[in-house]
């Protein structure tokens, strides 16, 4: 609570550009050249879709959750912001996340995505969790740190087929309490195929959970690339350097 709080007082240089950012993690200038995520996307999945209606995969295959809001498209810089957030603790860019929110649906709790601790040991904090707590504080709702415990430690997802993933994380969640009528808020930093955002909702509405809705700060944009693309360090490379190239 305290390193964060500290963090914003402090003058920080950019997390992009390197020059003074003020009182943030990132300049006015950078912060404005961000991907937003297109209005136009699937309310259920966030997958961008020409019309904003529901997409065809989650017609075929309606997940466990209800909705999702989804900030950024992760493409550069996401990949880079989020990197620096998880691995090299740049706490002041969860506050950052948090804010980028438009709006919030309606919801009687915040659950940030739960950490297996030997993640959470490994890594010294959950990010969801800093990016949900000054989520809930602006919302004035209540978070809820243990209401579900990850209880299996499961394998990097980019590297398993789809049906792979969904195996790999049946109970994965457990929930530790009852959510009977609670719409719940769940915060992840990272959409890609929305498989462990299914399996923590799935878990959630067993617990008597009315609604699910997810906000994630960053979605990427086709679930079957963004596997190829996390497992392939050229391919990624080949991505950055498309966008910086347009975004010039
Ligand atoms: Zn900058
Ligand atoms: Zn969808």
């Amino acid at each position: 609570m305290f390193a964060p709080a500290l963090a914003a007082l402090v003058a920080q240089d950019c997390c992009l550009c390197g020059r003074p950012a003020g009182g943030g993690p990132i300049c006015a200038a950078c912060a404005r050249e961000l991907p937003r995520h297109t209005a136009h996307a699937c309310p259920c999945c966030a997958l961008p879709v020409p019309d904003g209606e529901i997409c065809g995969r989650c017609l075929r295959k309606p997940p466990a959750f209800d909705a999702t809001l989804a900030a950024f498209d992760y493409i550069f810089p996401l990949d880079v912001l989020v990197q620096a957030l998880k691995y090299r603790h740049r706490l002041a860019l969860a506050g950052f996340f948090a804010r980028a929110f438009d709006a919030l649906p309606a919801a009687d709790l915040v659950l940030p995505m739960p950490l297996h601790p030997a993640r959470l040991r490994e890594r010294g904090f959950n990010q969801a969790v800093e990016i949900a707590r000054p989520l809930a504080r602006a919302a004035g709702l209540p978070l809820d740190l243990a209401g579900v415990a990850r209880v299996r430690a499961t394998p990097p997802q980019a590297s398993l087929a789809h049906d792979a993933r969904l195996a790999n994380l049946r109970n994965a969640f457990a929930a530790r309490r009852r959510f009977d009528g609670l719409r719940i808020a769940v915060v992840d930093d990272v959409m890609t195929t929305g498989a462990s955002l299914d399996a923590l909702a799935r878990c959630l509405k067993a617990s008597g959970a009315a609604a699910v809705h997810n906000l994630v700060v960053a979605r990427t944009l086709d679930p079957a690339a963004a596997a190829s693309y996390e497992a392939d360090p050229a391919a990624r490379r080949r991505r950055q350097n498309g966008v910086t190239a347009r975004r010039r």
